[in-house]
């Protein structure tokens, strides 16, 4: 498995998609993802690099998070907008980053994907509430490097 588009079949990437958007009838807060082979610099550094490419501060509570998977390099990383991190613990993700280390470590990426995402919209819930007036801020699609 080293190639992108190996890592996930377009049914399996359509259930994430549909993930995205049952953890976002959670919260008002936005979940991406962004698969890529490999990368140079540390998974979280690399986070922020796609974070800001994909403009995902566009939010008006600024509560986007990225959920970032370099596939070769066996490395993700979760990382929040600074309207989140105002609000919470250093150790906000890390239930999330467990639910997801250990379905990853046993080779189940599309279903550690779509419970990383669908827990982080639960841990989203507690700070931002899903609002009435919620708009889709940004692309519930998977971004790829
Ligand atoms: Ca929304
Ligand atoms: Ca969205």
């Amino acid at each position: 498995m080293s190639k992108v588009e190996d890592f996930l079949t377009s049914e399996e990437e359509q259930e994430i998609v549909a993930a995205i958007g049952k953890a976002e009838k959670n919260t008002s807060g936005e979940i991406r993802v962004h698969i890529e082979k490999e990368t140079s610099i540390a998974a979280i550094d690399r986070a922020v690099e796609v974070f800001q490419h994909l403009n995902m501060e566009n939010t008006r509570e600024r509560n986007g998070v990225i959920i970032y998977v370099a596939v070769k390099s066996h490395q993700f990383a979760i990382y929040g907008d600074k309207g989140i991190n105002e609000k919470v613990s250093d150790d906000f993700w890390d239930c999330t980053k467990d639910i997801m280390q250990k379905h990853f470590r046993e080779g189940h990426f599309k279903q550690g994907l779509i419970e990383g995402i669908l827990n982080a919209g639960e841990q989203l819930k507690k700070h931002f509430p899903y609002l009435d007036t919620d708009t889709d801020e940004l692309s519930n699609e998977i971004s790829k490097g």
